[in-house]
Parts: structure tokens; sequence; C-alpha cells
């Protein structure tokens, strides 16, 4: 993989461009492929955002958001633009099956790959150029960074700042994760001169919910979140018959994972939700427990140090089970 610098003075020539992201994208990877596209699309090159599938109802104030595709809906279009592509960009994932269904198409495309993310272990053979910073906040800071450096800065307009600003919010936790370095503030003093509103973001992304999803969390608080002490650490089991119950909607328990955090001395979350066609892993942890290297080991997973993901195609009473066996192994790191 060439360092992503090399591909700035090539950004001048107007091409077909493709712009993909994790399945179920959340703030960040939404935010990041939406402020890519705008710059793009403002440098001439004719730019496709995909979404490998849908994605939460509360991402669609974002501008473009209009114009994003969804693979799972729109399978031939997708693999047609794909096919006639000359670069494609790779934002907030490192390795291909995270892209879930579209992933054997990306694997296959014989156009320019560039790859453009925070992750942990980036499968950097299968890119042309790109940049792999897991010090970096957000991938919308790293678009951010991409749009200063190769000397776009002037290019910046509120809708740029709007997704930027939502994805580094979204990925510190509203600035307060030690991710949230100088550089995040600098970045978003930038964007505020730029005429950025960020109260708007905020409650575009947090208080956009239904009160069905309120009283979800109040139902998962209190009858499905076990607390052992022992270890410090907090595991919440969602089954089927829950997201029925209260209609829950893609993107609606996005952050539920952090709230055991808030209790005293908990050092490790987990949260486990029966979906359709797997068990879908999300862990969160403080200080010094490694998240990245625990749902890799044991849950076909990864992503980063304080927060990951994993799966399991078991049941959700035997994954929940696997879970509290393996804990037992890391007692001392987390006391
Ligand atoms: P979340 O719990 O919010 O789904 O994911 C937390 C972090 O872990 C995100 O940065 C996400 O990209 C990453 N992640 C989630 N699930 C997986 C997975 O199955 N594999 C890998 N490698 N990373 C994941
Ligand atoms: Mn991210």
């Amino acid at each position: 993989m060439k360092p992503i610098q090399e591909l700035y003075p090539l950004l001048h020539e107007p091409r077909k461009v493709v712009i993909t992201t994790h399945q179920k994208p959340d703030a960040d990877a939404m935010g990041s492929s939406l402020g890519l596209c705008h710059l793009l699309t403002q440098l001439g090159h004719e730019v496709t955002v995909i979404s490998p599938t849908n994605w939460a109802g509360w991402l669609n104030w974002m501008p473009g958001v209009d114009k994003v595709v969804d693979f799972e809906l729109n399978r031939e279009k997708c693999a047609g633009i794909l096919n006639e592509t000359d670069w494609l960009f790779c934002l907030d994932f490192n390795i291909f099956h995270r892209a879930k269904n579209i992933a054997p198409l990306l694997a296959a495309a014989t156009c320019t790959k560039i790859l453009i993310d925070h992750h942990q272990e980036p499968d950097s053979v299968n890119f042309d150029y790109g940049i792999s910073d897991t010090g970096k906040s957000s991938t919308c800071e790293m678009i951010y960074d991409f749009i200063v450096e190769s000397g776009n800065s002037e290019k910046i307009t509120i809708a740029m700042a709007e997704c930027l600003y939502a994805g580094v919010m979204a990925d510190t936790g509203s600035f307060r994760f030690p991710s949230a370095h100088a550089s995040v503030h600098t970045m978003v003093d930038h964007l505020k001169e730029k005429g950025l509103k960020h109260t708007p973001v905020h409650e575009n992304i947090y208080d956009n919910f239904l009160e069905t999803r309120m009283r979800f969390i109040g139902h998962v608080l209190l009858n499905r979140m076990d607390i052992s002490y022992e270890y410090n650490t907090a595991l919440i089991a969602i089954s089927k018959k829950d997201l029925l119950r209260y209609q829950i909607r893609t993107g609606d328990t996005e952050g539920l994972v952090n709230y055991p955090l808030s209790i005293q001395g908990i050092k490790l979350a987990a949260l486990v939700i029966d979906r359709d066609e797997e068990r879908k892993w999300s862990f969160r942890s403080k200080g010094g427990f490694d998240v990245n290297t625990f749902a890799r080991k044991h849950f076909e997973g990864g992503g980063h140090f304080n927060a990951s993901g994993g799966r399991s195609s078991e049941s959700l009473d035997s994954t929940v089970q696997n879970f509290i066996k393996v804990i037992k192994e890391y007692a001392s790191q987390l006391q």
C-alpha cells in the first residue's frame, strides 16, 4: 500500500469513484463517506457512495445521504458501478469481510483501491494506496486531514463540516475518550470557522429516537444487565423477542453498551444481540483492558483497544455461557 500522499497529485484528473464503508454504517462511517464524496464531487469526479447494508434513520439528516446506494437493495446496479469505477475508497473498515455481502465484489474489483481507516490490523496488501492510523480518533478526522493535506481546505463547505463533525463526535463519545486529542479540537475550531453549527448535529444524532427505543433501554437496564463485581464486568444479552417487542430498528441499539461503564468500578461492558443471521457482540472497556485482542481471540472480531465487536454463530445462550467461561481467564487484568 503506497502512502495516501501519493494520491494527492492525481486528485485533479476527473475519475469515476466509488466510496464504501462497513456494514450498518455508523456516524463515522457515513460521515466520512459523505464528507469525502462532497470534496471529490467538487473536484470534478463522478462519485457514488455505496453502503453494504441499510443504516440507522438518525443518519438521514446528513447532506448527501439521499444519494447513497444500499447494496442489498440494488445489487446489480452496484456490481455495474463497481465494474466501471477507476477508484474504490474503503473508509472506516480495513478488511473486506467487514462489508458483509458486498465483500466478494470489493475483493474482485480490478480498480485502484484506497484505504482510509483507524482500526487495528489492516489488510494492507489488498490496497494500492492508503493510510491506516489507530492513533486517529475517527475516519472523519482522517478525511479532514486528507482535505487539508491535499491543499483543499478552502473547499470545506458547511455540508462537509456537518458530516465530519458528526463522525468525530460519535467516535470520541462527544469528545470524552482519550482519542479526542488536541488535533480533534483544532479540527472542530476550523470547522466552526467555516460556519458549522454543532448543536443541531448533536440533536440530529442523539435526540432523534422513537419512544419505543427509550422504553427498550429501560427494560434492558432493568432486566437484561448482569453485573459481576468479581470481574468488574457488565453483560447485557438481548433476545429476538426483546427486539420485536419494542420494534427495535437498525441503529436503535447504538450506544447501549456504554451505559454500564458509568457504574463505579466497571471496566468491561459486553453486549450481545440475537440478530437474524448471527449473535453480534459489542465490547467496551475503560483503561488497560484490550477489547480488540479479546474480541479477536474469542469472538471472531476486532476493532480498537477500548471498543470492539465480534460475532458468534452459536445460540444466544451458548455464546453467553462461552463469555462467562472465558472472562474467568481475565480476572487479574480486570482488577
Ligand atoms: P460496535 O460495537 O459499535 O459495533 O463496534 C465497535 C468497534 O469495533 C467499531 O470500530 C467497529 O468497526 C469494530 N467492530 C465491530 N464488530 C467487528 C467485527 O466483527 N470485526 C472487527 N474486526 N471489528 C468490529
Ligand atoms: Mn470509526
